[in-house]
């Protein structure tokens, strides 16, 4: 009888233990996801001038290297059953520097069975700031490439928003819908995007580990707001942003333009650090203020 048990609870735990597995297994753990972080002498690195993280079978999440610039914005690259959604471009223009197109259709090639020019691409921008549009001219006039334009009114166009910024967008790539969530405050064509696959909300520059400069301090309550609804109406595994400006020590970031972080923070912020960031809003009320959180830092311009 006693043996029966035993054996009974092996096998459970054998269960629980692979179960688990193949849980973690079905995407990246981003907690531990290291980045390509620039050096101290860029003239002596020899990193990929654009990292390649394949977060799961149909997502990829692009950096470009710090030492190519200093921004070392992250882009994401979503697949569907018809046509695949990148978001943004980066930081650089210069193809040989910073060879976005190629990398993307390489990508694109593997995962899609086809050849790699043959998938559609839709281009859109987590908002309308140089460092994350600058390769757009890779993209433009490429067969099977629509670029969304970089205007709020465009975005809302071409995605379905009834109203801005008060309603929702979307983008269908078959079998797989991202909802497009205006949150202007940043810059007026902020964008958030909720991928219902993996539950990814990406938050562009809004919210992010990192300086979250603020252009316009009424709308970027009202958008923080929005989002701390909408990740509470929805299951979110990751909200993810553009950059990475702090450290693993609370509250410390790094020099802006540097191009070298050594012990960078995670890039994954959570539900719990939006509500931080939304009630600590709340309590500051109309007047901008700059304000250190452990995560991020409020800048007001
Ligand atoms: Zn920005
Ligand atoms: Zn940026």
């Amino acid at each position: 009888m006693f043996k029966i048990r035993i054996l009974k609870l092996s096998r459970i735990l054998l269960l629980l233990v692979s179960t688990s597995l193949s849980l973690q297994a079905q995407h990246a753990l981003l907690e531990t996801q290291t980045w390509i972080h620039g050096s101290d002498n860029c003239s002596t690195q020899n990193d990929s001038l654009v990292q390649v993280v394949r977060y799961d079978v149909n997502t990829w999440i692009l950096r470009q290297n710090k030492c190519i610039h200093y921004e070392a914005p992250f882009m994401y690259l979503f697949v569907g059953a018809e046509r695949a959604l990148l978001v943004d471009t980066g930081a650089t223009q210069d193809e040989t520097k910073f060879p976005l197109y190629t990398t993307v259709r390489k990508i694109l090639g593997q995962s899609s069975g086809k050849s790699s020019s043959d998938l559609p691409l839709v281009v859109i921008h987590s908002h309308g700031h140089l460092d994350h549009w600058a390769g757009d001219t890779q993209f433009r006039g490429r067969t099977h490439v629509t670029v969304i334009g970089l205007t709020a009114d465009e975005v809302q166009k071409a995605t379905g928003i009834a109203s801005w910024p008060e309603e929702e967008g979307k983008i269908d790539l078959g079998s797989r819908t991202l909802d497009i969530i205006p949150i202007p405050g940043h810059q007026k064509a902020s964008i958030a995007l909720y991928d219902h696959s993996t539950h990814l909300l990406l938050t562009g520059d809004t919210f992010y580990p990192g300086h979250l400069y603020v252009d316009d301090w009424e709308a970027f309550k009202k958008s923080i707001s929005r989002l701390t609804e909408f990740a509470h109406k929805n299951t979110i595994s990751y909200i993810l942003g553009n950059h990475i400006e702090m450290s693993t020590t609370p509250g410390v970031d790094y020099p802006t333009g540097s191009t070298s972080h050594p012990h960078e923070q995670m890039l994954p912020l959570s539900v719990v650090d939006l509500e931080t960031l939304h009630s600590a809003l709340e309590t500051i009320g109309d007047k901008p203020v700059r304000k250190v959180f452990d995560k991020y830092i409020v800048v007001p311009k």
